[in-house]
């Protein structure tokens, strides 16, 4: 199947690029790993013909609005993700009448009608930075509450929470942390801003899955605590054979981005679908909230 992906890859010009929390075999066969920021702008940068995406639906949708005349496969279109799907972009104009129009910050983790209907995009790795440029006007960050208060809580700004999260995250708790920081008492907690605050309260570091990537390879520690989904481990582990790295639960699985697998990689470069469009109307206004986040 390896071998068949890769003839296929280069027969239809294609690249696959997946993310951190992809399963093992996925990281292997693509060309590009990352979180959500370097998968946007890899997405906003190929020149490639077809996109395969290795990730969930509104990942792909990302890639789709920075290339709109290129083929953007998803592998499994069931590959969604719950937070994303508790706004829509109906939702969001309402929240946006009843708050008198403030100014809308949404999560990369969103719809594109979401973001359609939003200012600015962030990602876990720019969102403080994000906020911070907005000048003391009425901010609402959507969908995900944790990372929203996170925020707010860096930058000392009052933020409108919408209430979503992820549940992958949501499911770790202080108690795992606790007791994997009592067997391992020199390990370096790091955990995702997606988590409660009550676990951001007991690590050392809050970083994005990217920001964790560096974070074990420049650090002289040898042993991290890895409060995030747990698929990003096996890319810790090849890239630092002689570090330990310790799940903070072990049940921080996304049976989402654990959908894609290389039998739907194949069939979708054979049948180079199924696809991820968006159309162009909604396009063009996300691309304009994206846009501004990476000019920032
Ligand atoms: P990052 O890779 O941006 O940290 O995102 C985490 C996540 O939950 C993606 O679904
Ligand atoms: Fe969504 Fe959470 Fe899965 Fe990321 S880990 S895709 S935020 S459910």
């Amino acid at each position: 199947m390896i071998k068949d992906i890769a003839r296929l890859k280069k027969e239809r010009k294609a690249i696959i690029v997946a993310h951190n929390y992809q399963p093992p075999e996925i990281q292997e066969i693509a060309d590009f790993v990352g979180d959500s920021l370097e998968l946007s702008r890899k997405a906003a940068e190929t020149s490639a013909r077809v996109i395969v995406f290795c990730g969930v639906h509104f990942m792909a949708e990302t890639a789709s609005l920075f290339s709109p005349h290129k083929i953007v496969l998803l592998p499994d279109l069931e590959a969604g993700c719950p937070m994303a799907d508790t706004i829509t972009g109906e939702d969001l104009k309402r929240e946006k009448e009843r708050l008198a129009h403030p100014i809308v910050v949404c999560y990369v983790n969103s719809t594109a009608q979401v973001k359609a209907e939003s200012h600015i995009c962030c990602t876990s790795s720019n969102a403080v930075n994000v906020v911070r440029s907005l000048d003391g006007e009425e901010i609402l960050f959507v969908p995900d509450r944790y990372l929203g208060r996170y925020v707010a809580s860096i930058t000392g700004k009052r933020i409108h929470l919408w209430p979503g999260f992820c549940p992958i995250h949501a499911d770790i708790k202080p108690h795992h942390i606790m007791e994997k920081k009592e067997r391992f008492p020199r390990a370096q907690v790091l955990v995702h801003p997606e988590c409660t605050p009550e676990v951001i309260e007991l690590a050392h570091k809050v970083l994005s899955t990217g920001g964790m990537i560096k974070y074990v390879k420049e650090s002289p520690a040898k042993e991290f605590i890895i409060g995030t989904e747990v698929g990003i481990i096996h890319r810790m582990k090849r890239e630092n054979p002689e570090k330990v790295f310790i799940p903070a639960c072990e049940d921080a699985l996304c049976p989402n981005m654990k959908k894609i697998t290389l039998e739907k990689v194949l069939h979708s470069l054979e049948a180079l679908s199924p696809r991820v469009n968006v159309p162009e109307e909604i396009r063009l206004k996300a691309k304009n909230a994206v846009d501004r986040m990476l000019a920032l």
